[in-house]
């Protein structure tokens, strides 16, 4: 057999002499050159590796395979989100035995009940470089990552680079103001809507059209995002089916995100995580970026395969996605009224602020129309809700308050009921993910909670009266966990 019939020959991409996306230069530099253009074959270096326990097993075994005894990628990260709240006798098998594994050849174990692993790792990368993970939901707020299977993460965290063929980028540029009662989670809702108003994306599956399949999603136009909203943006570039995401932000959500993530790793360390050297030689990494802040930017004359502009004037009203697709995104309005059976608030796409603003809008209920489930996707977030008395407006309505981690959102632990109709503020709602037969509308969380205290989908204006009270304390309620202005991390860290 000829070898043109197995193996693929890389193809050189067209000279050009135009400018770098975001995208390209982040890999051009990890590539040790200024850019690298779409279709060009790399293999860039990888600082930070995810690996979760659903595909742990398998990536050990690759890692054995490869005779690996130590990491060469400088951060190899691995999570028990997956399996943490309802264990099989065989996850926790796997969950005594593979953090020595991973952490005797230099990488960081979280231990079961920690929570989500995006939560965690996002909180471990650096500005302007590559990643990769096992989990499809791998996608950096800041840097870049490209997503794979077990064998390549395994690859990359032996070896310290992949191998890319570079996509070309989708450009989502946001321009106006955000309106009244319009979260960041109407915008991840907005690029797909967008997108099907320009014909760039079609719903029905038979000759789907999506811009976005196996390209970069490049988003700018929301430069003072915190770190932990962006990630709703990136974290989503999963659904549209991209291969990784870019958020161009200022520098100074980033310094604050790595001021706190280096008293995070700091206070880990303290609380006996391993590997320590690991931890420290990131802390190190971080402190020499803030000394000197400097964040790549895309060129003016970069291109595109597309480019969708978003104004936020023109977004008045929640956006969902509805069952049972990620790409079905409607108004609010169109869907007011349907009876809603169960409510589920957790997965990678919350942070301390969704559950802070449902907390709001909660308060003054007593018993629920409906079954609400409560996952928040890090034990931080739950030792500081329990601080701050959300916890118990939760145990109030008779919520279920469930182990941190990815919940309802994985389909393999706790679901919902057979053939119930939903809203969740998780990732998907592909059929049958959350449970058998189940229809799940995705939404914010401030629409969730809405939606908790109705039993149906309310009006626009049922919305916007029950969210009021959010707005006038949002600087509260919307403040995200910085690790070194919090005394209970502090204090471990100085005992
Ligand atoms: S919360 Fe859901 S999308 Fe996020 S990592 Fe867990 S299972 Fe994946």
């Amino acid at each position: 057999m000829p070898a043109s019939s197995v193996f693929m020959r890389p193809v050189e991409p067209v000279h050009s002499d135009k400018g770098f996306t975001l995208a390209q230069k982040m890999v051009g530099v990890a590539c040790g050159v200024e850019g690298v253009r779409p279709g060009a074959y790399c293999e860039p270096k990888v600082t930070t590796v995810g690996s979760q326990d659903t595909t742990g097993a398998m990536t050990r075994d690759e890692l054995k395979e490869l005779a690996c005894l130590g990491f060469s990628s400088d951060l190899v990260m691995q999570s028990f989100c997956h399996t943490a709240a309802y264990p099989k006798p065989v996850d926790i098998k796997l969950q005594h035995e593979l953090p020595e594994f991973i952490s005797t050849r230099g990488g960081v174990s979280l231990r079961p009940g920690d929570g989500v692993i995006h939560s965690w790792l996002n909180r471990m990368i650096l500005p302007d470089t590559v990643g990769t993970g096992g989990d499809s939901h791998t996608r950096f707020p800041i840097g870049i990552s490209f997503p794979a299977g077990s064998g390549l993460v395994a690859f990359a965290a032996a070896l310290g680079v992949m191998p890319l063929d570079m996509p070309e980028s989708v450009l989502v540029r946001f321009k106006g103001e955000m309106q009244p009662g319009i979260t960041l989670r109407d915008l991840v809702n907005a690029i797909p809507y967008a997108a099907i108003q320009e014909g760039l994306l079609t719903v029905e599956k038979k000759g789907k059209k999506n811009i976005f399949n196996g390209r970069v999603l490049e988003i700018e136009g929301l430069p003072d995002l915190k770190v932990e909203q962006a990630f709703e943006l990136s974290d989503a570039s999963a659904e549209r089916s991209a291969n990784g995401c870019t958020v161009r932000l200022n520098k100074e959500p980033i310094i604050e995100f790595l001021n706190s993530n280096i008293s995070l790793m700091e206070w880990m360390i303290a609380e006996g995580y391993a590997d320590a050297r690991t931890l420290q030689r990131r802390i190190d990494a971080m402190r020499a970026w803030l000394d000197d802040p400097q964040l790549l930017e895309p060129d003016a004359d970069a291109e595109y395969a597309a480019i969708i502009e978003i104004d936020l004037n023109e977004i008045k009203e929640p956006l969902l996605a509805c069952p049972n697709d990620p790409d079905d995104i409607k108004p609010l309005s169109e869907v007011a009224g349907a009876k809603i059976d169960e409510v589920f608030i957790g997965s990678c796409m919350t942070n301390i602020g969704h559950y802070r603003a449902a907390g709001k809008v909660l308060e003054k209920m007593g018993n629920l129309p409906v079954k609400l489930w409560v996952a928040p996707p890090t034990k931080m977030d739950q030792h500081q809700l329990t601080q701050e008395g959300i916890y118990s407006i939760f145990g109030r309505v008779g919520a279920r308050t469930e182990t941190p981690g990815c919940s309802l959102c994985m389909g393999n632990q706790a679901r919902v009921a057979d053939n119930a109709t939903v809203v969740s503020t998780s990732t998907r709602n592909f059929p049958n993910r959350l449970g058998n037969g189940a229809d799940v509308y995705l939404s914010s969380a401030e629409l969730a909670a809405v939606v908790a205290s109705l039993g149906r989908i309310p009006t626009v204006a049922e919305y916007l009266e029950k969210v009021a009270g959010i707005q006038p304390m949002a600087h509260e309620i919307y403040r995200y966990l910085n690790f070194n202005e919090l005394e209970h991390y502090q204090r471990a860290k100085a005992s």
